[in-house]
């Protein structure tokens, strides 16, 4: 009998992706020219991600519209693809609102979300971008600021749906008659689309009971004498990094053993994840439970909009919007961005700790490919460094740490088996790392610089590089 097979987290992967990583020397010339680390955007997969959504919808609705949310990634290049595809964007904030007007979309493929101040609220009335409003007071700057002749359109977004955690954004149910009321009072100054929410979880039968309820106040503002045409559901739609459910759940349940101290240990520093251990039992949900997933944000959004729903006599989401000539606008962020970005690091040096753990350490921190309460879920890839034959060592345990002088930054708390042990100027892949991870929490921490942002194409089997800021170039 051989020995059993290191518990292991394979990452699904996209097949361009994976080649480029493979591709003799593409990792290794990316950072020589740019440098290390990096993160890589690959702006093909974004279109493919796009053009799945957009064929479910197609299939089913006459009207519809996807807002790329370009707070997921900042990168250009993904705008830019955005853009070609004709999608519309979502942005939440004038710096976001300006690289959408620099990459081309027209005001009307524009839709603005999230909080918004007095000064962004004057600089987006009269702009012809479309106003996805959060609260009453906004309405109300809205409605004193519009000129006459050319109503500003808006969308309202709605929250406050039964068994939907508390949320800080949206006009809560129980209010929106007086805002339906002032948008009557407003017709000349305002343009009522329609209504729109947004979920942060990945539950279909909250995100049902949104639409029904949404439908139902679309109704009642017909009463008001207005004519809503939009239902925005908002994004939401889940990523899938596992390219192995059952080893997934194999390594799931090797950790929780190694937290009651059966096993090998498989966690630095006391972490648990999240979990809970009582009475030596390992209780709860752990952070990292978004990695579990293995349903498709375009199967997520199939499934919804082919929900028979209860208020509408059992009809399809799909019908109804057809039959009452709802356009239906999404808001996918991390949808679009799956699989289509890596994050590079070198191997700087490996040590052993007091404990005999094996730390591999890197030129990166952990806030580069991950928020400090998440934990990646997904195997790197390990790449040789240019023009070193792989020296095949067999399996290696490890915990991959980070450049900062803090203990805190271990890039991974779990324990990583590599195909081998690393050695300094060998690579590490980070796979699926375009979703927030890239901007959201990268800090300059110890005056490191932030990771440069590459743009990867590949034209009749050859890969291009470039820097993301100069995609004409590299387009
Ligand atoms: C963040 C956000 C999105 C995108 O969410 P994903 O989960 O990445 O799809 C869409 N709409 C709004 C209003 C958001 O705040």
């Amino acid at each position: 009998m051989t020995a059993a097979a290191p518990p292991g987290l394979p990452a699904k992967m996209h097949a361009l992706v994976r080649e480029f990583v493979a591709a003799p020397h593409a990792v290794a010339d990316a950072v020589a020219e740019f440098g290390s680390p990096a993160h890589l955007v690959f702006p093909q997969v974004f279109a493919e991600n796009l053009e799945r959504l957009r064929t479910e919808l197609a299939a089913r609705v006459p009207g519809f519209r996807i807002c790329y949310a370009h707070k997921v990634n900042q990168s250009r290049t993904f705008v830019e693809a955005a853009r070609a595809a004709g999608a519309g964007i979502d942005v939440a904030s004038a710096a976001e609102l300006d690289s959408a007007l620099k990459a081309g979309f027209e005001p009307e493929r524009i839709e603005v979300t999230g909080p918004k101040g007095e000064g962004f609220v004057r600089e987006l009335v009269g702009s012809g971008v479309t106003i996805n409003v959060d609260n009453a007071w906004e309405l109300e700057r809205i409605a004193a600021l519009a000129p006459t002749r050319v109503p500003v359109p808006v969308l309202v977004r709605v929250c406050g749906f039964a068994g939907t955690p508390v949320s800080r954004f949206g006009v809560p149910l129980h209010r929106v008659d007086a805002v339906l009321a002032l948008l009557a009072a407003q017709r000349e100054r305002i343009e009522f689309r329609g209504f729109a929410f947004h979920l942060d979880s990945g539950e279909p039968a909250e995100r049902v009971r949104a639409v029904e309820s949404c439908l139902m106040l679309t109704e009642r503002a017909y009463g008001y004498g207005l004519a809503p045409s939009v239902l925005n559901i908002g994004g939401g739609f889940r990523q899938v990094f596992t390219a192995d459910a059952d080893a997934f759940d194999a390594y799931v349940h090797a950790l929780r053993e190694s937290l009651v101290g059966r096993g090998e240990p498989m966690t630095w520093g006391g972490n648990t994840f999240g979990f809970h251990l009582e009475d030596g039992a390992v209780h709860g949900t752990p952070v990292f439970h978004k990695y579990a997933n293995i349903v498709s944000a375009d199967r997520m959004l199939a499934d919804l909009l082919d929900t028979g729903l209860e208020s509408q006599g059992g009809r399809t989401f799909a019908q109804v919007a057809g039959e009452n000539s709802i356009e239906i606008w999404l808001e996918p962020g991390k949808a679009l961005v799956d699989h289509a970005g890596i994050t590079v690091a070198r191997v700087e040096f490996v040590k052993e700790t007091a404990d005999g753990s094996t730390l591999v350490n890197l030129d990166l921190s952990r806030d580069t490919v991950t928020p400090a309460d998440q934990e990646v879920m997904v195997d790197p890839i390990l790449v040789p460094a240019r023009d070193v034959p792989d020296p095949s060592s067999g399996a290696a345990g490890v915990f991959l740490a980070g450049r900062l002088c803090l203990e805190r930054d271990l890039i991974t708390n779990h324990k990583v088996w590599l195909p081998r042990l690393p050695a300094p100027g060998d690579f590490v892949v980070f796979p699926n790392t375009a979703a927030y991870h890239m901007d959201l929490s990268a800090a300059r921490a110890s005056m490191h610089p932030v990771p440069p942002k590459l743009a990867v194409v590949q034209r009749s089997g050859t890969f291009s590089v470039g820097r993301d800021v100069d995609w004409h170039e590299v387009h």
